[in-house]
């Protein structure tokens, strides 16, 4: 194995589960491997063929991706090819069934619709494995969920004796359940790596959708593009990323665009140029997602949030694939998190989030939790103020009619309630409503006040925390409640 690994890949050590993945291939089991992006999964079931001499089937979505991999591998002195509809050379499937190649990629609609006598064939030749590489697209739970995968089930009668190799860097149990039953494998060995990303650096910002936040983040794509290797920009809107597009072409950036009202050519276009490097900069809807095999993406952003969790480990995770630290930086406004259930999305399990969780935790200095030295101050008095009067006003408003009052408006709705006679109507009046809102955030945050929408409207009340500590003290001797300082 460790030939193989040096003659080959040139590599003198292995990764961690990578010999032991090989193994349990070797060995002839099946196994289902969850491993984060970049983590070396491929090299599992690229090792194998080089030591048996058999060939090693490899499932794969993208065609692209397929072309990109068998040119890689042919560089190593590795005897590979694919078979798919888009292959122009019809002697590849004679050769591929008389066994002249280590490795043949295969997109799941070739695996199967190709004739049982090219599986025979290539099985009195020897298949030393089966990969089925993304697995979580056969599953409909998944985010990436393909129909074509679902076939593949049909395989297993075909290829019995042959070990099934599910690989995937994405796979919340229910998924993971869901490939293993859907691809029949047999007491799989299950290997899942750590979900840690160590060179990647991740950081939010709250912004403004806008030409104004569009200028500023034109002019933050060109300082790194002047620097680093390629950026994702993912937008969450169509419209998004043609604005930033063309705010990046105007600034001479060299740009490229991705969305799914594009063609599937045009597409295609554009993923090998970006792959290529012959733009820098992809801007994109999260249509761009399968088969990013790029490994020096060094900065993602995401232009609002992500659909979950789960969503973005993903996204961001195409970032520094090479190992080397690259940057991922998430710019939101609050009312994106409502609408993107970010932390309640379905296939955001617990456990997965969890895993992500505590790496993220575990990591030091790798997200700007830990770089941004945050001024903290002790908030008491204006907490006591603002949920005073959020409670006073009979805790069926939004946050600025409270407000308003904190600053002392006489306006119409105010006086006909009567809440300007209020005793703390007026005491906030040297604070800006919106430093008043950022405050109102922080306390929903931190459960002293619950928002809740009906009909389309959000509604702001006291939480019993917040009540505990209206009931606890006085305004001037609060017990402390200390929150970063609001600017
Ligand atoms: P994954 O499929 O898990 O996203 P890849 O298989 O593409 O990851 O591997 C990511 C990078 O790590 C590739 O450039 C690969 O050549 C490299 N790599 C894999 N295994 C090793 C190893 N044992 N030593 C050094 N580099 C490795």
């Amino acid at each position: 194995m460790e030939y193989a690994l040096k003659e080959f890949f040139g590599y003198s050590t292995f990764r961690p589960y990578q010999k032991e993945i090989i193994e349990t291939i070797l060995e002839g089991k099946d196994s289902l491997v969850v491993m984060a992006t970049g983590s070396g999964k491929s090299l599992c079931y690229q090792v194998p063929p080089l030591i048996v001499k058999k060939t090693a089937v490899v499932i794969s979505p993208l065609l692209s991706l397929m072309q990109d991999q068998v040119m890689a591998l042919r560089q190593r002195g590795i005897k590979a090819e694919h078979l798919s509809s888009a292959q122009t050379d019809s002697s590849v499937q004679r050769r591929a069934e008389s066994g002249q190649f280590d490795i043949l990629y295969m997109t799941p609609e070739k695996a199967c619709s190709i004739s049982n006598s090219f599986w025979s064939n290539l099985l009195d030749r020897g298949i030393c494995l089966l990969a089925v590489d993304e697995a979580h697209c056969i599953s409909e739970w998944g985010h990436d969920f393909r129909v074509e995968y679902k076939q593949l089930c049909k395989l297993r009668s075909t290829l019995p004796n042959v070990p099934f190799v599910g690989l995937t860097a994405t796979a919340t149990e229910k998924v993971r359940k869901d490939i293993m039953h859907s691809l029949k494998m047999r007491d799989p060995c299950v290997t899942i790596g750590s979900f840690d990303r160590k060179n990647l650096f991740y950081g939010v910002k709250s912004f403004s959708r806008g030409a104004l936040f569009v200028d500023e983040l034109v002019g933050e794509v060109s300082k790194c593009v002047a620097t680093a290797g390629s950026t994702i920009i993912y937008c969450t809107t169509i419209k998004d990323v043609q604005q930033i597009f063309e705010s990046l072409a105007k600034a001479g950036i060299k740009a490229g665009m991705y969305h799914g009202q594009m063609g599937n050519k045009a597409r295609d276009e554009s993923h090998r140029s970006f792959i290529r490097d012959e733009f820098d900069v992809m801007v994109a809807t999260i249509a761009f997602g399968m088969g990013i095999d790029k490994p020096n993406i060094r900065y993602v952003m995401h232009y609002g949030c992500p659909k979950s969790l789960e969503s973005y480990y993903q996204e961001s995770g195409r970032c520094g694939r090479d190992g080397i630290a690259s940057m991922c930086w998430l710019y939101y406004t609050r009312g994106d998190f409502g609408k993107a259930e970010f932390y309640c999305g379905e296939a955001s399990s617990e456990s997965q989030r969890t895993a992500i969780m505590e790496s993220f935790m575990a990591a030091q200095r790798t997200c700007d939790n830990c770089t941004t030295s945050r001024k903290e101050s002790d908030m008491s008095r204006e907490a006591f103020l603002l949920i005073s009067s959020i409670r006073s006003c009979g805790g069926n408003w939004g946050l600025n009619l409270p407000i308003d009052v904190l600053r002392g408006s006489r306006a119409k709705k105010i006086i006909n309630a009567q809440f300007d006679k209020l005793p703390l109507h007026g005491l906030g009046k040297e604070l800006s409503a919106n430093w008043w809102k950022a405050l109102a955030y922080q306390l929903i945050a931190h459960g002293y006040l619950t928002e809740t929408i009906r009909d389309t409207f959000k509604f702001v009340s006291v939480s019993s925390k917040g009540l505990q500590f209206l009931s606890s003290s006085k305004p001037d001797d609060q017990p402390m409640l200390v929150l970063p300082v609001t600017s």
